[in-house]
């Protein structure tokens, strides 16, 4: 059976706000549907809108203890993912790998010695921004007055780096992103963003963050959010942007980062429509072994050199 590593979703976050579970629930992601259509890990966001640090905070820490609830309910399908060999282990290899993710480091303010104590919680991935400004860095929605990475952020880079935890560069803004390429020493990854030069978007990448993003040996996980696809709907417009980005800097640079349960208007009903994306991607000229690398090959990549 084919595998499937998904970069990007929001459904701890939805679940916890709305008394869901994980297991089985009527949004875009659960545990069975996943296990059906293949995944074998998938990142959980934790997102809060920005707001005072302290408030941000508390919030972020009551999903971690949903997330948390969460993995021990359903012990028969999960295990989280906390470092590479988890992976290899026997036990885990029919269950779904869970990585945790910080999506806007918020939560931190000022503190870099913060990461260290959500590291201990099980996160392993943090997002520097959302659409706006925060200590670290500044987000898409800060346009023109992007001021680029912080020292502070550039602290958090290092502490992220020495320790292991996964570097995101989604939502940030254009200087923000380029600051962190070059400072940062590792493959990093876009979660889910898709390509400028097929449908311009702010959230989008352009062809030469793309390339940018080539050099760092990073990945970018197409997203199936209908504002960042373009006119045509269904699993074919997020095919296009794998095809676009492919043709510019190599599909070993392209992953999946769905944003299920983050957005309404997907072009994807929810994670049991990831079925036929290999065959579909075959019929649009990838190769057996190209196809693996999207759908699985080039995160495993990514996370073998950070983990
Ligand atoms: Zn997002």
């Amino acid at each position: 059976m084919k595998k499937i590593i998904d970069l990007h979703c929001d459904t701890i976050s939805f679940i916890a706000e709305n008394w869901g579970s994980l297991r089985t629930n009527s949004a875009h992601f659960d545990l069975v549907r996943a296990g059906q259509t293949g995944i074998c890990l998938q990142f959980f966001a934790l997102f809060t809108p920005p707001d005072d640090s302290n408030a941000v905070l508390r919030r972020i820490l009551k999903m971690v203890q949903k997330y948390h609830q969460e993995m021990s309910l359903n012990r028969d399908l999960v295990y989280p993912l906390l470092e590479f060999n988890d992976m290899l282990t026997a036990e885990n290899q029919d269950k779904i790998g869970c990585l945790l993710h910080l999506e806007g480091a918020e939560a931190l303010g000022h503190d870099v010695e913060l990461l260290q104590v959500l590291y201990l919680l099980g996160l392993r991935s943090i997002g520097l921004t959302w659409n706006y400004r925060n200590m670290m860095a500044d987000g898409v929605s800060e346009g023109n007055a992007d001021g680029g990475l912080s020292s502070k952020g550039r602290q958090l880079l290092d502490e992220m780096s020495r320790l292991g935890v996964i570097l995101d560069l989604a939502h940030l803004g254009e200087r923000s992103y380029y600051d962190a390429l070059e400072h940062y020493n590792k493959p990093l990854i876009v979660s889910h963003a898709n390509a400028a030069g097929l449908y311009p978007h702010r959230r989008n990448l352009s062809d030469d963050q793309l390339a940018v993003l080539q050099q760092n040996g990073g990945i970018v996980g197409v997203t199936a959010v209908k504002d960042f696809i373009g006119e045509k709907d269904g699993i074919e417009g997020l095919i296009d942007h794998i095809v676009y980005i492919s043709d510019l800097i190599g599909c070993q640079h392209v992953a999946l980062g769905s944003d299920f349960d983050g957005a309404d208007n997907m072009v994807l009903k929810g994670v049991e429509e990831y079925q036929n994306l290999d065959k579909q991607l075959g019929k649009r000229g990838f190769k057996p072994g190209e196809i693996e690398n999207i759908l699985w090959g080039n995160a495993v990549r990514i996370l073998k050199t950070i983990l």
